[in-house]
């Protein structure tokens, strides 16, 4: 009688036991045992096709369970070393193997934990008190913002910006990731703050040659995810206050640059406008990941939009926009690609139409599922005090100071400003430095005034053609330091 031939997990439990201990212990050939089930399968897929045996032994690489790989009859015989798989992880191996990936792991975080410590150490080298008073805007900023929001239970410690994110209900660290990771790292630079020794930052501290663990000063880290606390050895009960009296305490308009302030102040409204976009596009428009829809164009338009247009006023030309885009998308069944391309010609021309007055001009209020991110809040709030003006008036000079005649006296003072500060920065190390100065102002200063503004352009050819111009004016080593001094004190 013809039988359908069968496959292994065809048979039943007891069959599937008797075949096995047949395949293994009896002397039948492979090719009766085969017949005798009446299977359908070359006898070196057998042990393939034979289910492993589970363990409970764990598996060092993913901390799943190991399995017995089934060996063919042959190996069975003539060797008794079991290997072992994990049907999570993909291991495979024998117990000394399981054993060595357990071993490596030791060492790594032992590497890993020294290096987080060397770094540590670097970092409170780093640390100069003396320039405290004298950190720009937006280092002032973050720090603050880390002051009133995110200190945690811990003496000198900080919530990290990723479980800040997911514990606070609504508020964020800054409106978009993309901000959070240059805030942090200039933050990080100014030296303020070091890395927590803690187990949760083990792993997330490397070099950026990922083979020279002892390169302290080139290294790579997670800016959302690891912990920080305040670059000091010992910490009252109070520090929170204490510092947060000192950020006040400087906190002056007058000593900002003003540039780096308007220039902050676009930054934060451009990422306003970018998660609000980000926002229409996910769940009014329903496409998922919208934010690698916004293409460099579309950048640019919001860019324009704070030309003329405040965050708020900003809002509802992004939303007209994109109901227009999603309009022409429905009508002539474009890709999601293709529409949002279409953003930066709506949004000029929404702009134009303000501007002549052909449009009403209207602003949204702050959108209920987007509230105003912690930095945003300390910045309007705390450091300008121009409060809700952040968000209603776009980000130019005049909307920050109404005296006429402090707007000419700031305009005057741009352009000395680079230059004085220096002064006063370089009075730290040379004493006798305003007397060089005063006597020199009106031979060399100027040249190297100019040479400052060209290394703003934080081009590294320009950059080293100025240094090379400004040694021929100066010794080297004066030069150099006064390089490094204004690498460290750009946004004053
Ligand atoms: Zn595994």
């Amino acid at each position: 009688m013809y039988e359908k031939k069968r496959q292994i997990s065809d048979l039943n439990e007891n069959e599937l036991e008797s075949f096995i201990n047949e395949y293994y212990n009896s002397s039948n050939s492979v090719k009766h045992i085969i017949e005798k089930y009446n299977l359908n399968i070359k006898a070196a897929d057998i042990p393939k096709n034979i289910p492993s045996q589970k363990t409970t032994i764990i598996c060092n690489s993913c901390s799943s369970y190991l399995e017995i790989k089934p060996k063919s009859r042959m190996v069975f015989k003539f060797n008794s070393v079991e290997e072992y798989i994990c049907s999570s992880c993909g291991f495979i191996g024998s117990i000394q193997d399981n054993n060595k990936v357990k071993e490596e792991k030791i060492r790594k975080d032992k590497e890993e934990e020294d290096y987080l410590r060397k770094i540590i150490c670097y970092q409170e080298e780093k640390y100069e008190s003396s320039y405290y008073c004298l950190i720009d805007i937006t280092t002032r900023t973050i720090y603050l913002t880390l002051l009133k929001y995110m200190v945690s239970d811990k003496l000198g410690h900080f919530t990290n910006i990723a479980s800040f994110e997911k514990n606070e209900e609504g508020i964020h660290f800054s409106p978009t990731h993309d901000m959070a990771r240059e805030l942090i790292d200039i933050i990080h630079h100014s030296g303020l703050l070091k890395f927590s020794q803690n187990e949760n930052n083990i792993g997330k501290v490397f070099p950026i040659n990922n083979e020279d663990w002892n390169d302290v000063s080139d290294f790579q880290y997670f800016p959302l995810s690891i912990q920080y606390m305040l670059n000091k050895k010992n910490f009252e009960v109070d520090w929170v206050s204490k510092e947060i009296e000192k950020c006040h305490e400087y906190n002056n308009i007058d000593n900002y640059n003003i540039d780096s302030v308007i220039s902050l102040w676009r930054k934060i409204a451009y990422n306003e406008l970018l998660e609000y976009l980000q926002y229409l596009i996910e769940h009014e428009h329903k496409i998922k990941s919208g934010l690698d829809y916004i293409g460099e164009a579309v950048k640019q338009s919001l860019y324009s939009i704070l030309e003329y247009f405040s965050v708020s006023e900003g809002y509802s030309i992004i939303y007209s926009s994109m109901e227009k885009t999603a309009a022409y998308k429905q009508k002539n069944n474009i890709t999601n690609k293709h529409a949002i391309n279409l953003l930066p010609k709506l949004i000029e021309t929404n702009i134009s139409k303000r501007v002549s007055g052909e449009w009403n001009r209207n602003n949204f209020e702050r959108n209920y599922n987007l509230s105003q991110s912690s930095f945003s809040l300390t910045f309007f709030y705390d450091i300008l005090k121009i409060g809700d003006d952040g968000f209603r008036k776009s980000p130019k000079i005049e909307n920050l100071v109404k005296n006429k005649q402090i707007l000419d006296r700031l305009e005057y003072h741009k352009q000395e400003n680079t230059l004085e500060n220096h002064v006063y920065l370089l009075e730290q190390f040379y004493p006798n430095i305003k007397e060089i100065v005063d006597e020199s102002r009106n031979t060399i200063i100027p040249d190297i005034a100019s040479l400052f503004y060209k290394y703003l352009a934080d081009d590294e050819q320009k950059r080293d053609k100025a240094l090379e111009e400004m040694s021929e004016l100066l010794d080297k080593d004066f030069s150099w330091l006064m390089l490094n001094l204004y690498k460290y004190q750009k946004d004053i």
